[in-house]
């Protein structure tokens, strides 16, 4: 019997986690099937429960679970500690549940393996503070960057998120009309605008000559953020398509304890055949 994981989240029949692990299983000769779940709001401990009662070893959580299965794991890894929710589950061998967060860690390393970006001595600008930005603020601020600020529309939660990464690293909060005269070597965009099509009101001017965009987003087609580095002269614009798959072979590596190539996978989702 192979061994049993599976995504979990509402609505979950868009989520590509089935066809990425099913891929890195193939690549890697690794004996398992990966299922979807559409979980219960009301019920996320019971559809848990099931699925281990069922056999299941490990889970991959996503909206709107994250913070559910935070409180619901036996203990957790410090980068999910932080950030207030868990988006992979593992069985343990004495049943219980351990909970991380591989979503920060899948972002610098898409940034980084992937695409080549030099974190340390850089100038980072991550707006938003959000689940997504709390989410990837620990792996972030351990990069060697130079500074982080964190712009938020509401510039209250993007001080919360600065105190809570304050320990890990250098992080500043800021409003979008704070930003007059600072240039940044990279922006990652973790917030939602772009899920109607906008992007937050920072300054023009505010990306460096040879500076990167990052837009947390994936699309088929060029998101909005993504098309406004376009428009900005960025040295690299890029989407979320490579965090998504990044933080799913952390994943991977967590329950299986290999660690599964990732290019020819972002190439399989970047070009259907
Ligand atoms: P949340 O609802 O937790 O937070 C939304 C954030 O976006 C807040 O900071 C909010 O600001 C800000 N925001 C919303 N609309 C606007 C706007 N019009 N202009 C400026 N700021 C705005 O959402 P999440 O953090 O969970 O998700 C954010 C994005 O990250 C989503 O698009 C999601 O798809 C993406 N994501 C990608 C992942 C990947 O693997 N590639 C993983 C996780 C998330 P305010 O506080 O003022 O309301």
């Amino acid at each position: 019997m192979p061994d049993h994981y599976a995504v979990i989240g509402n609505p979950i029949a868009h989520s590509k986690s089935p066809l990425i692990h099913a891929a890195f299983a193939r690549a890697t000769g690794q004996d398992l099937d990966y299922g979807r779940i559409l979980g219960d709001p009301d019920d996320f401990p019971g559809e848990v429960r099931r699925f281990l009662a069922s056999g299941g070893r490990g889970l991959n959580v996503t909206v709107p679970f994250k913070e559910a299965a935070w409180a619901l794991a036996d203990e957790r890894s410090q980068r999910a500690e932080i950030a207030g929710a868990v988006n992979t589950l593992i069985r343990l061998d004495d049943d219980r549940l351990r909970g991380d967060n591989t979503d920060g860690v899948g972002l610098v390393r898409d940034l980084a393996d992937n695409h080549g970006f030099r974190f340390p001595g850089a100038q980072v600008l991550l707006l938003g503070a959000g689940g997504a930005a709390r989410g990837v603020l620990v792996p972030l601020l351990e990069s060697g960057l130079a500074r982080l600020i964190i712009a938020n529309r509401t510039p209250g939660k993007a001080q919360q998120l600065a105190d809570l990464g304050a320990p890990f690293g250098p992080a500043q909060a800021r409003g979008f009309d704070q930003l007059e005269g600072e240039r940044f070597d990279l922006i990652i965009n973790a917030t939602s605008a772009g899920l109607s099509d906008a992007v937050p009101a920072i300054p023009e001017d505010c990306l460096a000559s040879g500076g990167w965009t990052y837009d947390m987003l994936y699309a088929d087609t060029p998101t909005a953020f993504r098309r406004w580095g376009q428009r900005h002269g960025a040295a690299r614009s890029l989407d979320g398509l490579g965090m998504l798959i990044e933080q799913a072979a952390e994943s991977f590596w967590l329950w299986r304890g290999v660690r599964p190539d990732t290019a020819a996978v972002i190439a399989m989702l970047r070009h259907p055949e």
